[in-house]
């Protein structure tokens, strides 16, 4: 766990220190590295940091957010319990969408982290970050089904800031993320 904790502090500080793309953090009011428990089996990635994530340092502290803690919580666990972070790690102005170069720049630090953590399953939140991995799939077509690929096992959901006040997405996310209770059991068997 420290030698987790200290793995990430230090791709937190190298990101820092590279300064990878200083419009984007010019713009924004901090860095949103991540959050939670770097022993954690199960690893969150979103988009971008919003508004409130950008004010507070955390990712996933906004209406997304909410309704990210309060699905962990039908099944069972809490946000101590798992990591959450995000592609990009400073706020694009005006919530835009990250450009694809953002997204590019930022990755293998995102890559760093999960290297640091070795998380059993890598749940992707939407489709910038399904993508980010596994390019060729769509979101549409593959939510709620775990995907083996290189060594890592992700499960893609919808992002909850899009299923929030869309109905029919809002509980296919919910039943999606039914699943991982079995699927980090039977994981943890393998
Ligand atoms: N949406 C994201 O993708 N990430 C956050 O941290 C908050 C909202």
């Amino acid at each position: 766990m420290a030698d987790k904790q200290a793995k990430l502090a230090k791709i937190q500080a190298q990101i820092i220190k590279d300064d990878p793309i200083p419009e984007l953090r010019e713009g924004a009011t901090q860095l949103v590295f991540g959050d939670g428990n770097p022993d954690a089996d199960l690893v969150f990635i979103g988009e971008a940091p919003g508004k409130n994530e950008d004010l507070k340092g955390k990712p996933f502290v906004g209406a997304a957010g909410r309704f990210l803690n309060e699905m962990l919580e039908m099944i069972g666990m809490k946000r101590a319990d798992v990591y959450i972070t995000n592609i990009v790690k400073y706020r694009p102005p005006g919530n835009r969408d990250p450009y694809p170069e953002e997204k590019q720049i930022f990755l293998p630090y995102l890559e760093s982290q999960l290297e640091a953590i070795q998380p059993k399953l890598t749940v992707t939140l939407g489709r910038h970050s399904l993508n980010c991995f596994l390019p060729d799939l769509s979101i549409s077509a593959v939510h709620g089904q775990p995907k083996r690929f290189k060594g890592r096992v992700y499960l893609p959901l919808f992002h909850p800031a899009a299923a929030l006040y869309n109905g029919a997405m809002r509980q296919t996310l919910i039943d999606d993320f039914a699943l991982i209770p079995a699927i980090l059991k039977k994981l943890n068997k393998a």
